[in-house]
């Protein structure tokens, strides 16, 4: 992960650079300005390098950021019932299965299913397996 500070240390390091370009006197210390060009070009290519995975990394942030203001929008739509989300079944009651309490923890909504063996239900994602809890919504 690149920081700013670094690319500010090598922005810093090419106007230094520049600086001494402008004292060199090229009659007299043409293989030093040479040398300094050079240092210069490397500062420069380094900062770009530095800018792309910087440009990278704020885009990346972005596709998390939006995916988490979805989930937490979607979130806000479930009814809590015994501790677990559900889909609002329009009436602001529980509808459905619950979404997996484990997946929502890393952002994510699943929908459980009913478990193939024993009770209850499991989560396609991660295999969690949910309780079964008492569904008054559904034996009505
Ligand atoms: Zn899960």
């Amino acid at each position: 992960m690149i920081d700013i500070s670094a690319l500010m240390t090598a922005a810093s390091s090419a106007t230094k650079i520049l600086k001494d370009l402008r004292e060199i006197d090229r009659g007299i210390n043409e293989a030093e300005y040479k040398f300094q060009i050079a240092e210069l070009f490397e500062t420069i290519a380094d900062m770009k390098m530095a800018i792309i995975e910087l440009k990278e990394e704020g885009g990346e942030k972005d596709k998390k950021i939006a995916e988490l203001t979805r989930f937490h929008a979607d979130k806000e739509k479930l009814v809590v019932f015994e501790g677990y989300y559900y889909t609002d079944g329009g009436d602001g009651k529980p509808a459905g299965q619950a979404h997996c309490s484990v997946c929502m923890l890393e952002g994510c909504l699943i929908l459980t299913s009913r478990a193939r063996v024993g009770g209850g239900y499991t989560c396609p994602r991660c295999k969690a397996n949910i309780a079964s809890t008492s569904f008054p919504w559904r034996s009505a």
